[in-house]
């Protein structure tokens, strides 16, 4: 995001403005305006910009092609922006390396403008981008930009009376505070960010701080590498699966065996993760939220092992369908909460959470279950499964001494192909690919593949990608696998689809189950339904793979939680066909 600001005066303030990211500092020369500079004063500004990281903008209203030739070559401007009509008449003459900021009105765009340099302005009106990068302005300041930048997806904002406290008088700390809200860390490319009530954000910025101290000290994480070592069972094993791969095709397929961690899926790493250091921050209880109860399950695991106290909000329908977890996370010592409102399953248990969040942070930690919500969690979820990809890396490197081909994972919420791909994200070489939940068809309602049928907007305090309905409320999601089905996916992985470092694919319901099936038979390993979207994914590519091919694929859980459902219709199913 570009963040330009107009009107400085000052060339200490322009520098730390420079300095605190803005890359665009306009200069004003109309004879007319409060905000006017001399040259002696413009000569200071710009050094004093360039000084700072930034570059000084000449901004030009009505001016005649001389006088604006004239002060672009005293200063040695590299950009100009133009305003009224002698400006934009001059567009043409103007020398071909300069970067134009062009305000748009009325008129028909000038030829000269180069959608691959030059930016449009749109200034109190709605944008029309026709294929340029383009910023917004009028009237933004801290408090709207975020709305604002969100309705319109600029490529860059401008202001100038939204950080002074007088006329023509810009006030460092506001630039500082409209800075950081453009800029705001937890963004990943346009996506994620931080949508919430007012009453969030003090223990958001509280974990944040204690994430990026405590979370990074070596104590901590020496602390978290034992309780991983020795009660979780890491780290996990490689397999290859050479038998699952010879009925499919001929290219070579390594499993990251996280179904063998105690609990029987990645989310233990997690759920340990985030209590310990909640342990640390000196809170007391945890509330977390389950669909299926996978995560509630490893919450209360880590919480019973650290002496916390546990609530879990789960939705009525969903405790229902899984009374076994819900025997399970009671036998661990939590609390399991039952909500009855909505829809009554994850989206409102989540939503639950937030709420007794917002209260209760003095002692609480909420321990949310995947790489979702609004920031810090999406990173700090990221960075607990991180591990999932570093061990992967370095087993397949020492078996093979190279990366694989593609590395693959299912997409629930994101946590478990997070911690897979991180590992990967610079190594070029290697093809990123999600799995989402593809359900019964493509039809809205029918599957949870956002990156398939969804769009973008906000969920549980992140811009991300969702299934929505035109009328942009939150779609209904089916998939047979409990934990792939979410309207919304975490905001990094957004990113990965939209910068195309990853591609996101989307595998049926019975595609899993021929999977689950074929893993169990050939190689003797149950795995997760989730899982197996990865896994049925890979038998649809693998017969054009040749042998020289290796794919590792995340196997994120065990299918043991699974089997009491699946015996009682859709493996009949399979079997008859
Ligand atoms: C919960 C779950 C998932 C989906 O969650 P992500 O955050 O997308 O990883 C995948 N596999 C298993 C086994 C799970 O329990």
């Amino acid at each position: 995001m570009f963040i330009k600001i107009c009107g400085l005066t000052d060339p200490a303030v322009a520098r730390l403005a420079a300095e605190e990211g803005a890359q665009f500092i306009g200069i004003l020369f109309s004879p007319l305006s409060v905000r006017k500079v001399s040259m002696k004063l413009a000569h200071e500004i710009v050094s004093s910009t360039r000084a700072g990281g930034g570059e000084a903008v000449g901004v030009f209203v009505d001016e005649d092609l001389e006088k604006m030739m004239r002060i672009i070559h005293e200063l040695d401007l590299r950009v100009v922006q133009l305003h009224g009509e002698a400006a934009r008449r001059a567009c043409h003459a103007l020398p071909h390396e300069l970067t134009i900021i062009y305000v748009v009105d009325d008129d028909p765009l000038p030829d000269r403008l180069d959608p691959r340099k030059d930016f449009l302005l749109f200034e109190r009106r709605d944008p029309e981008p026709r294929g340029f990068r383009f910023f917004i302005a009028g009237g933004l300041n801290a408090k709207n930009v975020e709305k604002e930048i969100l309705l319109h997806r600029p490529h860059g904002v401008d202001l100038s009376s939204g950080v002074e406290v007088s006329l023509a008088k810009k006030e460092p700390s506001l630039i500082r505070e409209f800075i950081q809200k453009v800029t705001a860390k937890g963004r990943f490319g346009d996506f994620g960010g931080m949508y919430v009530p007012e009453l969030l954000v003090q223990p958001l910025k509280e974990l944040e701080h204690a994430l990026e101290t405590i979370g990074l000290s070596d104590g901590f994480q020496e602390e978290l590498a034992a309780i991983l070592r020795t009660y979780a069972g890491r780290p996990t094993a490689l397999t290859e699966v050479k038998r699952f791969a010879s009925v499919i095709g001929k290219a070579r397929i390594f499993l990251k065996r996280e179904d063998l961690l105690h609990t029987g899926a990645h989310k233990i790493n997690n759920a340990i993760g985030q209590c310990l250091l909640a342990k640390k921050m000196g809170k007391t209880r945890i509330i977390a939220e389950t669909g299926a109860g996978q995560h509630g399950v490893a919450t209360a695991t880590a919480c019973a092992l650290m002496g916390l106290q546990c609530t879990v909000f789960m939705g009525a329908v969903d405790m229902e369908r899984q009374a076994p977890n819900v025997a399970k996370m009671r036998l661990l010592g939590a609390e399991v909460r039952s909500v009855a409102n909505g829809a009554a399953t994850l989206k409102e248990a989540i939503n639950e959470a937030l709420r007794d969040w917002a209260h209760s942070y003095e002692t609480t930690h909420y321990c949310i279950g995947s790489a979702l919500g609004p920031h810090p969690f999406p990173k700090m979820v990221a960075r607990f499964q991180q591990v999932i990809g570093q061990e992967a890396k370095q087993q397949i490197f020492d078996c093979l001494g190279r990366h694989p081909d593609l590395a693959i994972a299912c997409v629930g919420g994101g946590s478990n192909a997070i911690g897979l791909f991180s590992a990967y994200l610079d190594e070029l070489s290697v093809a990123l690919i999600g799995v989402e939940a593809g359900g019964i068809g493509s039809k809205l309602g029918h599957h949870a593949a956002r990156f398939q049928g969804g769009s973008p907007g906000v969920l549980h305090g992140s811009f991300t990608y969702l299934l929505q309905t035109a009328e942009r409320q939150i779609a209904s999601t089916y998939s047979i696998s409990a934990g792939l089905d979410y309207p919304a996916v975490g905001p990094q992985h957004a990113a990965l689809f939209h910068s195309g470092r990853a591609r996101y694919e989307a595998a049926s319901d019975s595609e899993a189950l021929a999977a689950f099936q074929l893993l169990a038979q050939t190689e003797g390993i149950i795995p997760a339904l989730e899982s197996s979207h990865a896994l049925g994914y890979v038998m649809r590519i693998a017969k054009d793979l040749g042998p020289e091919i290796v794919i590792l694929v995340n196997l994120s859980g065990r299918g043991d939680k699974d089997l009491p459902r699946l015996f009682e219709k859709e493996l009949k199913h399979v079997a008859n066909r």
